[in-house]
């Protein structure tokens, strides 16, 4: 079913050097967490299970209050053609079914689930019949896996309606660029034979000839265990990356391990290359070997917050009070919980609420390193421009944004291109709040699109 392709070609591949990333900066990345073994979180009293889909309502609930459940039984099933199950991550009865606010800080519907404590598989778990594409795609969507490095896309999706057409190349995110994240370098020392069986699979099914796994070059660890792992099948091979933020971005991976340029608002499709994370690969491999869908993860707990680095093993919905009771709390009254990196993570405001799928990062920072400078006005200095990674004019976006010419800044300046990155924030000498303006400017976009749809459907 592979399409394997011979040494030489490999060998005329590798010999072309990792490009350098456009653009980007170097903060410190302060990794210590890749160095701490994973532990398991002891059981949550409950589990918040945020239904969320990738359409407005792309989910059928299938339980009440009341209903008794077990680990990996669908609480939830997709109705539109994006969305993916939500499963069970603890055994027990079901308490509440309510809209709520999840932890990224949208609404939607949130099951709560109170733990019998015995962790009851569902019967009904089973290894999937995969034969060809079709059943692998379908597996996939039921595993419930989405983009596990932060991005939460739903996984099945990203893999297209068939085999075989113009992908060519499967890069396998182990960048995780991000300053204090560490729960893919730890699966990939951890996970590193489901790591390869998931590529495996995809390159099968998918029928795609060649894998890279992108990995930075502070996770030599990581890198010797894959290339180790990937030494036995000729089509997978390791790429060491230079460190940069943000090189675990589609188009800037891409580029980084193939020189394939994917244009502004174009998916690495157009470029031949499908984008899948590491952990992401691993737990389809999981399931496809058990038929145990997506109901638990790593996350890594860490920063000047805290005591020390961790890395926890946490159903899906654990409450992220339980996750700070386990170790210990925040140190100091004004410290700040950020989910995900600082680079572009965002405040935990609801300690009460559950992690989702794609929580990978709980960081602690202390008062003094979430101070606020006050804006200045923008001295023409041009570093913003120069570290972009998608080559944008960030003062120039940011000039219209605060004009209210948000539709000027997407024609002239290529505003909805922009991958919200936090690099040109990060350097500006003036603390100007670039990238917020530009989500803003972005979200006033989309509002008057869905006003302008509105209307013309009124009419
Ligand atoms: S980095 Fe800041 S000060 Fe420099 S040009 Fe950009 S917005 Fe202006
Ligand atoms: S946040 Fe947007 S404009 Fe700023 S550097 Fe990143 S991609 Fe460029």
């Amino acid at each position: 079913m592979a399409k394997h392709i011979t040494s030489a070609t490999w060998s005329k591949r590798l010999s072309k050097a990792v490009r350098r990333p456009v653009g980007g900066v170097h903060p410190d990345d302060q990794k210590a967490a890749q160095a701490v073994a994973t532990e398991t979180l002891p059981l949550p009293a409950q589990v918040k299970l945020a239904v969320t889909s990738v359409t407005p309502a792309g989910c059928r609930l299938l339980v009440r209050p009341g209903d008794l459940v077990a680990v990996g039984q669908p609480v939830a099933s997709p109705v539109d053609l994006m969305s993916v199950p939500v499963h069970a991550s603890v055994s027990g009865r079901v308490l509440s079914v309510d809209e709520a606010t999840n932890l990224n800080g949208q609404r939607c519907p949130v099951v709560v689930i109170a733990s019998d404590g015995r962790q009851t598989q569902w019967e009904q778990l089973q290894v999937p019949a995969v034969t060809d594409f079709a059943s692998f795609r379908q597996a996939v969507r039921a595993s419930g896996v989405v983009g596990l490095g932060g991005a939460g896309f739903p996984a099945f999706f990203k893999l297209g309606s068939a085999p075989g057409q113009s992908i060519d190349l499967l890069v396998a995110n182990g960048s995780e660029c991000e300053p204090y994240s560490a729960s893919d370098a730890r699966d990939m020392l951890e996970n590193g034979a489901e790591i390869i069986a998931g590529i495996r699979a995809v390159l099968d099914y998918a029928q795609i000839g060649q894998a890279i796994i992108g990995i930075e070059g502070n996770k030599p660890d990581a890198i010797r265990h894959l290339s180790e792992l990937a030494a036995a099948d000729e089509r997978i091979r390791v790429r060491v990356l230079p460190r940069r933020y943000p090189q675990g971005g589609e188009k800037q991976l891409v580029y980084a391990v193939s020189g394939r340029r994917i244009a502004g608002g174009a998916l690495p499709s157009a470029a031949g290359a499908l984008v899948m994370n590491v952990s992401s690969l691993a737990a389809i491999a999981v399931y496809l070997k058990t038929g145990q869908p997506l109901t638990q993860r790593r996350i890594t707990v860490t920063g000047p917050a805290f005591d020390r680095p961790r890395n926890l093993m946490v159903p899906v919905g654990t409450p992220v009070s339980q996750i700070l009771t386990y170790v210990g709390g925040l140190h100091g009254a004004a410290a700040s919980l950020i989910q995900g990196g600082p680079m572009m993570g965002r405040l935990v405001e609801d300690y009460e609420a559950g992690t989702l799928k794609q929580t990978n990062l709980l960081l602690g920072l202390t008062a003094a390193q979430t101070q606020k400078q006050a804006e200045q006005a923008c001295i023409r200095c041009g570093l913003c421009a120069e570290v972009c990674p998608m080559s944008l004019q960030p003062s120039e976006m940011n000039q219209l944004v605060l004009l209210g010419r948000y539709q000027e800044a997407a024609d002239r300046y290529y505003m909805k291109d922009c991958i919200e990155c936090g690099c040109c924030s990060y350097i500006c000498p003036a603390y100007r709040l670039l990238t917020q303006s530009f989500v803003y400017g972005k979200q006033q976009l989309k509002l008057a699109q869905r006003q302008a749809t509105q209307g013309g459907q009124a009419q």
